[in-house]
Parts: structure tokens; C-alpha cells; sequence
């Protein structure tokens, strides 16, 4: 299974090199951005990729959860459009592709927000929304496509979309994409974009099937860089993990209840889709404010919860992985596993929403004695030391470990996941149905 410090002979990059942005060769206009958001000091996966990327080199990058790729193939991404003319309606000169539509979104701000004053148009396509909205976005010149696999064969059929103008491909969780089924859809737009086009490929886990995608490029093939960062520095040190021993699932649940009522937000992982919603209904007899996700839930809807999650109208974020991969939230210091994940990767990424970009973090697993001992062995797999705690309602070290608290009993219960959604975000799908899927810059980066 591959594993952020999998074997293999990548050139590895050194961390900690003090190098700027600048003389990385980022571009001054692009260096003020960056500045107005705080961000001054490359990460390391920055400071492997960025020289390579500027060359016009295809470069693969195996770097940790929260470890900055965004910015590493959105900063020379909108570098290489700035300078290079203009885009036609329905033929962006960029192409990101991702697993899932949280994070198409979330990218395309990340990029909308670097490209804001270079004047570059940023569109997230993705499923879930409606053909005839996006045939309209697309009706306008378009500089960077955000997509999902599916959605951007459905445009591309329909020749709403072209990718003969594509300049620079990124494929980013390539390796979420391979799990997915989606490598054939990934391969396929690759393929209808021109050879000449420089690709990047990204993933916490980089597989083979994964790095392929670069590897195997037909005749004149272009310089390709590698790069692995590993885990150990920008991750698991700031990483707290802490081993949850609980009787049965009833204890499991009351736990999860005293931790979901802390004062601090938290995203709280369950394995499946019904796992979620029975979590929720759960929590919302106390006085928690929260919201679900999960991959059936409408796009709408699902965006709205995220937002309220972000801006912190709601407390508590239940998901499901699928739902829940690379996003990015600012500042999350907990992060529970209500079930414990199936494999180390998953473990892995989960545990990824929390001690993001150098901050710490705790990620707490809710583990039953029947559990613990395929749990040790996924722990060690995933090459992480976690901390055993009884955990039960009340206990003085649970509780003061995690700001865990008794849940107070909610007054009306009458919003139940079966309805529209778990209190607070899941309703206001309403309020965010209609917002354009054109990423307008925020001027400065929102910080809790
Ligand atoms: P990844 O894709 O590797 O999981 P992200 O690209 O989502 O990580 O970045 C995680 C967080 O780190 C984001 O909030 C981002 O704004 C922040 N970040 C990225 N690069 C830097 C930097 N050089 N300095 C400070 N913060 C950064
Ligand atoms: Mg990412």
C-alpha cells in the first residue's frame, strides 16, 4: 500500500532551505499575493517544485496532507498564463484535475485569489450541478478549468469544452483518482490535451498507476522531475494521536457526543454513508451544532455545510472520506475518527484535515476493545505512535486531552438528517443553490 514515506528513488529535498519565494522564481506580482496572505516562507514541497515547474519540466510530487501543493502547481500555473495571452470561451489554457467537487472548489479560490490580478478566469466544473449552467460559464473565456473526471468528459462530448488550448495539466490526489476508478477518465483528458502540455501530478500517496500518468509520455518526451517530501517534518511531529479504548458502540457513540460538544470545532469521520447520518441524528439530541456530509448529499448542500464549517457557524463536521479529502480548514486542531478507518492511508488522510501547514493538531480514534488490535496493526502501517486513553463519559483524562464536555440535551430535535439535513449548514442550501460557480478573489484570506 502506498504510504506518504513509501521506498523508492525519487530525489528526495531537503526541508528547511530558507529560500524565498522569489528566488524560487516566483513573480513579483505573484510574491505581493502571496504577502497580503502571510504566506512568505515556501514549504518544502514549494521549494523541490517550484524551480521545475518554472523550467516548463513535468514534475510529480509525493508530499504530506497540509503540506502546501496547492500553491505549488497554482503559483506557476497562473505565472505561465499571465504571461501568455488570452483565452477563448470554452478553451481554458489550464486544466486541474481532482477527485471530488469540495475540492475542485477549493482550489479554484486558492487559484481565483493568485490570478485575481493578472485578470485570469477561474471555473470549477464539476458533477452535481447543472449542464446549461455550465454551458453558460463556458460561453465566456475561461483561463484555468477546475475539474471532476466525469464532468469534463460530459462538457467535452457535448463540445461545450475544449482542451486543445490546454498549456498545463495538474492531476492533483492522483492517487484518490486511481482509488476512485477514475485513472481511465484521467488518462482520457490527458490524451485530449496537446503532448506539449506540462503536467503535474500531486498526492500525499503517489502510486505507480499514479505516476504513470508523467512517466509514460509519448515520443519527444519532456524532462520530468520527481520529488518526494517526506512526512516526517511538516506532519506527524506537530501530530498528536491519541487511541480511544471504549467497551462497545453505545460507549463509542457517548464519546464521541462529550467530544463533539467541546468549544473548539472538530471534523468527526465515519465509514459509510449511513454511519454519518446515524451519527448525526445521534449528536443532534444535545445542544451540538453540526452539519454531515456525504457523497449522495446534493452539491449545494454539501457547499453549504462546508462554508458554515469554515466560517465557523457550525461547530462540529461529520463525514465520510470521500467527502472529506484535502480539504483545508483553517486552523482545525481535532480531528476524530468515530470509526476506525479501514486502511493506513486512510488513516493517513483523515488525519490530514488537522496540524495543517506547521500548526499542531490531536486526531483521537474511537477504537472498541474488539477493535484494537487490527487498529494497532493499521497504526503501525501508518507508522504513527499513538497514545492509549480509557475513554468514557467523564473520565478526568479523556476529558481534559480533548476539551471534551457534557453534552447538554437540545431543547428541539426536530431537524433530523432525514429532513434537509443536520442543524444549521445542511439547511442553508438554499441560501448557497445559486451561487456562481466563477471564483471570484477574496482579497485577503479569511483567519479565525
Ligand atoms: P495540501 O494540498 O498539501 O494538503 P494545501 O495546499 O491545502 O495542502 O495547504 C495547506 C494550508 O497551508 C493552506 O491553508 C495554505 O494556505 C497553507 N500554506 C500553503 N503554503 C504555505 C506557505 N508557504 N506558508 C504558509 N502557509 C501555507
Ligand atoms: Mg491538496
Amino acid at each position: 500500500m502506498p504510504l506518504p514515506a513509501a521506498s523508492g528513488s525519487p530525489r528526495s529535498s531537503a526541508p528547511g532551505s530558507s529560500r524565498t519565494f522569489d528566488q524560487l522564481g516566483t513573480p513579483e506580482s505573484i510574491v505581493r499575493i502571496l504577502r497580503s496572505q502571510s504566506i512568505v516562507t515556501p514549504t518544502p514541497v514549494q521549494v523541490a517544485s517550484l524551480p521545475d515547474a518554472f523550467a516548463g519540466t513535468d514534475v510529480s510530487c509525493q508530499a504530506p496532507t497540509g503540506s502546501g501543493k496547492t500553491l505549488a502547481f497554482g503559483i506557476p500555473l497562473v505565472a505561465k498564463l499571465a504571461e501568455s495571452g488570452a483565452s477563448k470561451p470554452g478553451r481554458p489554457r489550464a486544466l486541474v484535475i481532482t477527485p471530488t467537487r469540495e475540492l475542485a472548489d477549493q482550489i479554484a479560490d486558492v487559484i481565483a485569489d493568485l490570478g485575481a490580478a493578472a485578470g485570469l478566469r477561474v471555473l470549477s466544473l464539476v458533477g452535481g450541478e447543472t449542464l446549461r449552467a455550465q454551458q453558460t460559464l463556458l460561453a465566456a473565456p475561461v483561463d484555468i478549468a477546475v475539474v471532476t473526471p466525469g464532468r469534463a468528459h460530459d462538457l467535452r462530448r457535448r463540445k461545450m469544452l475544449s482542451l486543445e488550448d490546454v498549456q498545463a495539466i495538474v492531476v492533483d490526489e492522483a492517487d484518490m483518482l486511481a482509488e476512485l476508478g477514475f485513472l481511465p477518465d484521467v488518462r482520457g483528458l490527458v490524451r485530449a490535451c496537446p503532448d506539449s502540455a506540462q503536467r503535474f501530478v500531486f498526492s500525499a500517496t503517489l502510486n505507480d498507476d499514479a505516476a504513470a500518468l508523467i512517466r509514460d509520455r509519448r515520443p519527444s518526451s519532456a524532462k520530468v522531475s520527481t520529488h518526494r517530501i517526506t512526512a516526517s517534518r511538516v506532519t506527524v511531529k506537530n501530530m498528536r494521536h491519541l487511541l480511544l479504548r471504549v467497551d462497545d458502540n453505545d460507549a463509542a457513540d457517548e464519546v464521541v457526543a462529550w467530544i463533539a460538544s467541546r468549544q473548539d470545532q472538530c471534523v468527526i469521520f465515519a465509514n459509510s454513508k449511513a454511519r454519518v447520518v446515524q451519527l448525526a441524528k445521534f449528536l443532534q439530541y444535545y445542544d451540538i451544532s453540526l452539519g454531515f456530509l456525504h457523497g449522495d448529499r446534493g452539491q449545494a448542500t454539501r457547499r453549504a455545510v462546508l462554508e458554515a464549517f469554515s466560517k465557523g457557524d457550525i461547530n462540529v463536521l461529520v463525514a465520510t472520506d470521500v467527502a472529506a479529502r484535502g480539504i483545508d480548514i483553517d486552523s482545525l486542531d481535532l480531528v476524530v475518527h468515530a470509526d476506525p478507518p479501514l486502511d493506513a492511508a486512510t488513516y493517513v488522510h483523515r488525519s490530514g484535515r488537522t496540524a495543517r501547514a506547521g500548526k499542531s493538531g490531536t486526531v483521537a480514534m474511537v477504537v472498541r476493545d474488539r477493535q484494537v488490535d487490527d487498529v494497532r496493526q493499521l497504526l503501525d502501517q501508518a507508522g504513527v505512535d499513538a497514545e492509549e486513553l480509557r475513554a468514557a463519559p467523564g473520565l478526568p483524562k479523556f476529558v481534559k486531552a480533548l476539551g471534551a464536555r457534557r453534552p447538554r440535551r437540545a431543547r428541539a430535535s426536530s431537524d433530523a438528517p432525514g429532513n434537509r439535513g443536520a442543524r444549521g449548514a445542511a439547511r442553508g442550501s438554499s441560501a448557497s443553490g445559486k451561487k456562481s460557480r466563477v471564483h471570484r478573489p477574496k482579497r485577503t484570506k479569511k483567519k479565525r
